[in-house]
């Protein structure tokens, strides 16, 4: 007897959670792939401004141009 009244009230905010949480699976595989294909992290050295990348995330990479130590630019 409660449980049609139930339904009827939850099923709207059921499809809505259903198709936020697709959203946001799909947004997290997005995103997810596309930090696996760039694993290369940018790097800006304050001295010389010269940018690099390095294939592997370290808090400090040295600039191939100068040798100072630098912090990365993006995640
Ligand atoms: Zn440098």
């Amino acid at each position: 007897m409660t449980a049609g009244l139930a339904s009827t009230v939850t099923s709207p905010l059921v499809v809505a959670l259903i198709a936020l949480l697709a959203a946001a699976a799909f947004y997290d595989f997005i995103t997810f792939r596309r930090r696996r294909s760039t694993r290369e992290t940018v790097y800006r050295c304050d001295a010389c401004r010269h940018i690099y990348t390095e294939s592997h995330r370290t808090p400090l990479a040295r600039c191939p141009k100068c040798g100072k130590r630098n912090e990365p630019v993006r995640e």
